[in-house]
C-alpha cells in the first residue's frame, strides 16, 4: 500500500470512526445508483444487513467489472480486502456525508454555508479535527490534482523521440516541460484553497 492510500485509509478510519464507533460496513455496488440501491435492498431483504448496520450503495463506474458487494472491515490488518480503487470511492462516499453532516449542522445553528464549496467545507473540517494540518492539507492537495499521465516517448520502433501528441504539445503530459499545465492547476487549487498555510507540495 503507497503512503497515499495509507493516508487515505487513516482518514477513512477516522471519518468511519466518526460515523458510528464501528469499524465494519456493508458495501453494495452497482453499475448504477439504481442497480447497487437494489443490491442493499436485497441483502437487508435477505438479512446479510441488520438494519441497524453500517451499509452505503455505491456506483462502479469503470470499465472494468464490478467488485463483489461485501462487507468491509477496516484496518490495517484487512487492507489486503479491498483495492485501491474501491478504498479511493469509500473514502470519496464518506467524505461527501461528512460534508453533508458539516452543513446540516451549521445550518442548524443558523450558521449556513452558501459561500463554501464542498472542498471548503471539508477544509474546515479538517482544520477543526487535523492532528497534522499541513500534512492532510497537502495529501488532500494532491488527491485533487493527481499526478498527469506520462507520455515519455513517442509510438514506434527506431530512436526515441518526445511524444507530440495534443496534450504533450500543450504541457499537460509531458515530463519534459515539468507539465506546466497540471503545475498551474495545483498552484491555482493551493491559492484558492489554502492560500495562508504555505504548503510546499
Ligand atoms: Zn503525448
Amino acid at each position: 500500500m503507497s503512503a497515499n492510500l495509507a493516508s487515505l485509509e487513516r482518514r477513512l478510519r477516522r471519518l468511519e470512526e466518526r460515523r458510528t464507533g464501528e469499524d465494519a460496513v456493508y458495501v453494495a455496488w452497482g453499475r448504477t445508483a439504481a442497480e447497487a440501491d437494489a443490491v442493499l435492498r436485497h441483502a437487508r431483504d435477505t438479512g446479510i444487513v441488520a438494519h441497524w448496520d453500517e451499509a452505503i450503495a455505491l456506483v462502479w463506474r469503470d470499465p472494468t467489472p464490478a467488485p463483489s458487494s461485501r462487507w468491509l472491515v477496516l484496518g490495517r490488518e484487512h487492507e489486503n480486502e479491498l483495492s485501491d480503487r474501491e478504498l479511493s470511492l469509500l473514502v470519496d462516499a464518506f467524505e461527501e456525508e461528512a460534508v453533508r453532516r458539516e452543513r446540516e449542522v451549521a445550518a442548524a445553528k443558523g450558521a449556513d454555508l452558501p459561500d463554501l464549496d464542498d472542498t471548503d467545507v471539508r477544509i474546515r473540517i479538517l482544520r477543526r479535527e487535523s492532528r497534522d494540518l499541513p500534512r492532510d492539507l497537502r495529501f488532500m492537495a494532491i488527491r485533487e490534482n493527481p499526478e498527469p499521465v506520462m507520455h515519455w516517448s513517442a509510438r514506434g520502433s527506431g530512436l526515441v523521440r518526445a511524444c507530440q501528441c495534443p496534450s504533450c504539445l500543450s504541457g499537460e503530459t509531458s515530463p519534459q516541460v515539468q507539465y506546466p499545465a497540471h503545475q498551474a492547476r495545483f498552484r491555482a487549487w493551493l491559492k484558492r484553497y489554502a492560500p495562508e498555510d504555505e504548503l510546499y507540495v
